[in-house]
């Protein structure tokens, strides 16, 4: 039996009654822009990262864009970014006009290496630094991150856009974060009907300037205090977004436990399972094992194609490596412990209500592999 990587068809019952309802009913309004679907949402999203502002936006990369903007970084700022992230991460700084400097990924975590972040710090005097909480947890020394951003006057903007509703010492991965990010596409832990963001942040200044961003600069319809773009968050969107947090600690379960499933059962392969540091309760985003044989890799991975099992390399190359990185990056710090990951890195399938049976398949198939080499 086929198991897909991904599968976003598995519908609670009545959600797509509930989605079907409100489109016709917005439709019939012709309320597409605004109004009380996105002011609840954000409400909503506010309470759940525990920040007192959440600003929604057109996607996860203009979120980072607007935090850096919102935090007046730009042209000739030099940024901190971590050598393994998503290439929206690098993106986003190179595209408010400032310069990126990599920075070595620790291989216990998958966060920035919190050693090669201090030497960086001194040596290059980075206006900003953007992080990325990946694979559903966060550094095992985010506080200390953040403490010494703020003793160093560094701005950080932490990009959570695979971590809502993860929990760091018991509380919201976002909470005490100076400002913060997360994405809505589809295939995210709160996935959207298409693509959403949002900004979070307690100081209203900050939230005050990311909101304008959003939304061309206006002070006024006819006025305007920045130039900002249009990324605002529709209203179709907004009311998709709006059911499905409804939902979220049903799908949040049901991740962590096919996580819990692949880590108890290939804890005698080779594929040695990631698990987040002790201060974090992961959100379920994705299953991670490293596999430094690279050629049992290969076996494992014709193996899963053979089968018609899904899986994923997050993520396969460094931004350090990318064919046009060089020429916007300023240098790197650091070992290349990123580069570790990316070559044996395999992520299993994990999606909400993926079934026991699905699991046992890609658990049997994967043994099989094991063997086979
Ligand atoms: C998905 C993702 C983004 C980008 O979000 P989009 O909504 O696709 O623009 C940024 N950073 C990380 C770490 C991501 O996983």
């Amino acid at each position: 039996m086929p198991v897909p990587f991904i599968d976003l068809k598995r519908f609670e019952d009545g959600f797509l009654d509930n989605w079907n309802d409100k489109v016709a009913n917005l439709s019939e309004k012709a309320s597409f822009i605004g109004g009380d679907d996105v002011e609840e949402l954000e409400e909503a999203l506010a309470i759940w990262t525990n920040n007192k502002f959440a600003v929604t936006c057109a996607n996860g990369t203009d979120a980072i864009q607007i935090a850096l903007r919102a935090l007046d970084v730009g042209k000739d700022d030099i940024v901190l970014v971590p050598n393994m992230t998503f290439w929206a991460t690098f993106e986003a700084i190179v595209n408010v006009g400032a310069t990126p400097v990599t920075v070595d990924s620790s291989l216990n975590d998958a966060g920035i290496d919190f050693d090669s972040f201090i030497v960086a710090i001194d040596k290059v005097k980075p206006k900003a630094a953007v992080i990325a909480h990946l694979y559903g947890w966060g550094s095992a020394r985010l506080d200390k991150i953040r403490e010494y951003c703020i003793n160093n006057n560094v701005l950080l903007v932490e990009d959570g856009a695979q971590c809502f509703g993860a929990l760091y010492k018991e509380k919201s991965i976002y909470s005490n974060a100076l400002i913060s990010t997360t994405s809505f596409y589809p295939a995210k832990v709160l996935g959207g009907a298409g693509d959403g963001g949002a900004v979070f942040t307690s100081d209203s200044n900050l939230a005050k300037r990311a909101r304008q961003l959003t939304n061309h600069g206006r002070t006024s319809h006819y006025g305007y205090g920045l130039v900002g773009w249009n990324s605002r968050l529709d209203s179709l969107q907004a009311a998709y977004l709006n059911i499905a947090i409804k939902h979220l600690p049903a799908r949040i379960k049901s991740r962590q436990e096919a996580i819990s499933y692949y880590r108890k059962h290939l804890i005698e392969t080779d594929i040695q399972q990631m698990i987040p540091p002790s201060d974090y309760k992961e959100n379920g985003y994705c299953n991670v094992g490293l596999v430094k044989d690279l050629k049992l890799k290969s076996v494992i991975e014709t193996k899963l194609k053979t089968s018609e099992i899904g899986f994923g390399n997050i993520y396969p190359g460094a931004m350090s490596d990318q064919e046009c990185s060089k020429q916007f990056m300023h240098s790197h710090v650091g070992g290349n412990e990123a580069q570790k990951i990316c070559d044996t890195v395999i992520n299993l399938p994990v999606f909400p209500y993926i079934t026991d049976e699905e699991l046992s398949i890609v658990v049997d198939t994967v043994k099989i592999a094991c063997e086979e080499l």
